[in-house]
């Protein structure tokens, strides 16, 4: 069954009553009892094609091509909205952003963030006595009653937002932003961030990713590791500098690519390879109007910042060897939402008491191939609160809306982008994504069954979440948390 017990004793306690069942006969020993380390892999605006096995090209991932080697590989995995708080809030507590009030990206200055209230994924494994770490991106509220030592994380390193709100970034003009500080715990430990620190970034967070393996080498352990690259501005260490054939952005994936092989390597010397479980995936498409310091979603339409499938289908890979079909892959539709409940199922945590969206694929993640998707639907929330697109099945309703696009041209150069044009979508539009990924042919005159049936999904999401586009108001999206301090 997935739903394992704990036995609420110290990890060494455990390991010592197992040996003794086994050498007593009692049975195949207590790996039904052990919970499972989780490492949560999180990085910033890598798209879908930016993984060797993927089809990246001009640089090579071969750690990532090999947690999918040992693992299983998702074709169809999506973010719930194509931008980083919005993104982040949902994959942490397995909810829609909309459901928990979290909209975008929130600035150094924005007043709100992630409720205390709402439980979060490392607030669900402390339930099962987990020890629970973060380094990286954090970006669900700056103010330190929002930071992740308040949300379940016993320890934090990291940048508290995006490493473009930062007063040396080229697009920033003059006062914009404040000093990009750096956090231990609740505490700024560097208060304006160089670009020479930028480099080291990457580093400076596996290093502390490894010695947390380390330390908690004994008990279960949860470490989220949310990469602030390949964000723009784009840095890398002297260790993957100009390695990469495709130029800066490789040479950034590179060195994350060589982050995650420094994790499994952890991971084997510690002996921990088959009790734990590795996820892999990014917050977001490519923020394609960077152009060359942008990456890929090849051959996906349009990237970060829409609801197209460039912008919320993401690469995701996951490896616990021993429970997940080495080499499969899945086809079937799934999203960050459903890692919180898949997770609370394999170690038998208690779900919130709050409504959560998320649906526990745990059939799906093993790599079982008759697996079937348990949603009905999902939803495709953009910008504040706007519906912009329904899928069931392969089934895609893109909704009439506005989006950002380059319309053909290339984006821009060395850091400096190219302005994007807004284009519209102004009657409903329908996509069969199993035919083709790439929302070309839109079917809605050829199927109005089909889109009647996703229309009537929107009409119940919206009464539940909400619709700008629409002008309806929900009754079940909650508030964030609102600052109380200066
Ligand atoms: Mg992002």
């Amino acid at each position: 069954m997935r739903h394992q017990t704990s036995l609420r004793l110290p990890r060494w306690v455990q390991v010592l009553v197992c040996a003794v069942g086994g050498w007593l006969g009692q049975g195949p020993g207590c790996a039904a009892e052990r919970l499972p380390n989780i490492v949560l892999i999180f990085t910033d605006d890598q798209g879908y094609a930016d993984v060797g096995v993927f089809g990246a090209r001009g640089f090579t991932t071969p750690n990532l091509d090999r947690l999918a080697a040992e693992g299983i590989r998702f074709s169809d995995f999506h973010v719930a909205q194509a931008v980083c708080s919005a993104s982040r809030a949902a994959l942490l507590t397995g909810c829609y952003p909309n459901r928990v009030g979290i909209h975008g990206a929130l600035g150094p200055a924005s007043r709100i963030g992630l409720h205390p209230d709402e439980v979060t994924l490392a607030e669900l494994v402390q339930q099962k006595g987990y020890a629970t770490g973060m380094v990286g991106k954090w970006h669900l509220g700056r103010p330190s009653q929002f930071l992740p030592v308040r949300q379940g994380f016993d320890e934090y390193f990291g940048l508290p937002y995006s490493n473009d709100m930062w007063p040396y970034h080229p697009e920033a003009k003059p006062g914009t932003y404040p000093p990009l500080p750096l956090i231990e715990g609740d505490r700024v430990i560097n208060e304006a961030v160089t670009p020479e620190d930028q480099t080291q970034l990457t580093t400076w967070y596996t290093e502390r990713a490894v010695k947390f393996i380390e330390r908690n080498k004994h008990q279960p352990f949860f470490l989220y590791v949310a990469h602030s690259m390949p964000h723009v501005p784009l840095y890398v260490s002297d260790k993957f500098k100009g390695k990469a054939p495709q130029g800066r952005y490789g040479d950034v994936i590179m060195e994350i690519d060589w982050s995650v092989g420094q994790i499994l390597e952890a991971l084997r010397t510690h002996g921990l390879d088959q009790e734990t479980l590795v996820l892999f995936t990014s917050d977001n498409g490519p923020w394609l109007s960077y152009g060359n310091h942008a990456g890929s979603a090849r051959p996906l339409r349009e990237g970060k910042g829409t609801a197209w499938e460039g912008g919320t289908r993401v690469p995701f890979l996951a490896r616990w060897p021993g429970k997940i079909r080495p080499g499969s892959v899945c086809r079937e539709p799934a999203m960050t939402i459903d890692l919180f409940p898949t997770i609370a199922g394999l170690i038998g945590a208690e779900l919130p008491r709050h409504r959560i969206d998320g649906l526990d694929i745990w059939p799906l993640l093993r790599g079982d191939p008759d697996a079937k998707s348990p949603h009905a639907a999902y939803f495709m929330y953009y910008a504040q609160n706007e519906l912009q697109a329904v899928r069931s099945g392969p089934w895609k309703l893109v909704l009439p809306h506005a989006y950002r696009t380059l319309a053909g041209s290339p984006g821009g150069q060395d850091g400096i982008p190219a302005k994007y044009e807004t284009a519209r979508v102004t009657a409903p539009e329908l996509y069969d994504l199993a035919r083709e990924a790439e929302e070309r042919a839109n079917l809605a005159a050829q199927h109005p069954d089909v889109v009647r049936r996703l229309e009537a999904l929107a009409e119940q999401c919206r009464r539940d979440l909400g619709d700008a586009l629409t002008q309806q108001t929900g009754t079940g999206a909650r508030q964030p948390g609102r600052i109380t301090e200066r």
